[in-house]
């Protein structure tokens, strides 16, 4: 009876002999019943919805990129812009630091730091924000202001700003309550005029002041599947309270309200000599929470987006280096294709700064950089995947041939 005991295996775990339980697993130095693994695989189960549901991620100060380190990024792919890089790449970290903090109960508070860029339409807005959410490896998705209107009114409620968040976040809210939003167009709901109209406005206040509340955080009620409201669906509560909001907008004819403004200054000798050192050809770098208030942004808005920055227009040199320079310039992009067939695409240096030529002509800036390139290499992208060959050169001539064939009425509607 006792050699019988003595032979007996018994788990490592809990101690029980082989007998009184159900199956015995075998490993290098021991031995795990079946209650202990179940056991086991309850602990980390637990562990895993623990970080699912409270604690992402782990955030560190080690681990976070300088400002300068996000600004080196975003020059790989964006081009220019130093100011708009500075105050995102800044922005950001603080925003991070904030995270941080969080959870160590300090009295001095760091506040949300959402961003407003302004800048015409092309510059590189949405690129850097999109560019920025790719190095933090974060939830970032991009929102358009101009469907958005009041509850009650045909168009998307406010609120569904944050499904598309939870959806890229796969619906993991306290991912989604880390990530960035991007509100594309944001002066499109700027109230139009002084006189804030007799009936409600559908686009403009109204508008407005939902969004106040995404943007100072608190726990907002978000539709899964979007759209409108509806009453069998079961809401998602999410906290906006650390999410980043980047607001862009071209807000055209701004620059009137910059000028008035800076000329309304000018009165006495100091301002003598500002007004000779303003530069305007770009009065945009002078914008002030104060111009997008007599745009029609109401006053809450622009305190709830303290980080106020602009975007330069692209000279022909901006253009000229978007076409070749960025880590995936269009150009880039176009010989990576013809590589997949086993062709060598080179081009004239003649032929970019055509294309320059051509985007300004048509006023198409850098969005119509792609359109002039698919116009002349379409003909070659049709015909060289069933061609015998390995090299393609496209000669000014050819890209000429090409553009004139064009109407050019197509490519202005890019
Ligand atoms: P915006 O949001 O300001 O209207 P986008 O960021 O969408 O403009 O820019 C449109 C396209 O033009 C981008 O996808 C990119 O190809 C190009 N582009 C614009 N500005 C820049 C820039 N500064 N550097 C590199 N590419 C740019």
């Amino acid at each position: 009876m006792a050699g019988k005991k003595i032979n007996q295996r018994h788990c490592s775990f809990c101690g029980r002999p082989e007998s009184e339980v159900n199956c015995l697993i075998t490993g290098m130095d021991g031995y795990i019943c079946d209650a202990c693994t179940e056991q086991a695989y309850q602990i980390i189960d637990d562990m895993r919805n623990e970080r699912q549901n409270g604690a992402p991620s782990v955030l560190n100060m080690k681990d976070m990129p300088r400002p300068t380190a996000i600004k080196e990024f975003l020059d790989q792919y964006v081009i220019g812009q130093d100011d708009a890089k500075r105050f995102l790449a800044v922005s950001v970290y603080n925003h991070y630091k904030r995270l941080m903090q969080k959870n160590k109960g300090d009295e001095v508070e760091i506040e949300k730091s959402n961003i407003i860029m302004v800048g015409s339409t092309g510059t590189g807005k949405t690129l850097l924000a999109r560019t920025i959410a790719k190095m933090l490896n974060v939830p970032f998705t991009i929102v358009d202001a101009t469907v958005l209107t009041e509850a009650g009114y045909v168009g998307e409620d406010i609120e569904s700003i944050l499904t598309r968040l939870l959806q890229v976040a796969d619906y993991k809210v306290p991912e989604a309550e880390r990530g960035i939003v991007f509100i594309d167009e944001i002066d499109k709901i700027a109230r139009k005029g002084d006189n804030p109209s007799i009936t409600r406005d559908v686009s403009g206040e109204g508008v407005q002041q939902g969004l106040l509340k995404l943007l100072e955080g608190s726990v907002v009620l978000v539709p899964p599947q979007g759209g409108r409201k509806h009453p069998d669906q079961k809401m998602i509560p999410v906290d906006t309270k650390n999410i980043l909001f980047i607001c862009g907008g071209a807000f055209d004819g701004i620059e009137k309200k910059i000028a008035q403004r800076l000329n309304t200054r000018v009165v006495g000798y100091t301002a003598q000599r500002n007004v000779a050192t303003i530069d305007r050809n770009n009065l945009m770098q002078y914008i002030a929470p104060q111009d997008l208030k007599s745009f029609g942004l109401i006053p809450e808005i622009i305190g709830r987006l303290p980080v106020l920055t602009y975007l330069n227009p692209l000279d022909r040199n901006a253009l000229r280096a978007i076409l070749t320079e960025p880590k995936n310039s269009i150009i880039k992009q176009y010989v990576k294709l013809f590589e997949m067939d086993g062709v060598k695409l080179s081009f004239d240096e003649e032929v970019y700064e055509y294309i320059v030529d051509k985007a300004i002509e048509y006023k198409l800036g850098a969005r119509g950089l792609r359109a002039i390139v698919e116009t002349i290499m379409i003909d070659s992208m049709f015909e060289v995947p069933s061609e015998q060959r390995s090299e393609l050169h496209i000669t000014l001539e050819y890209a000429k041939h090409q553009m004139e064939k064009t109407n050019a009425a197509r490519l202005q509607s890019a």
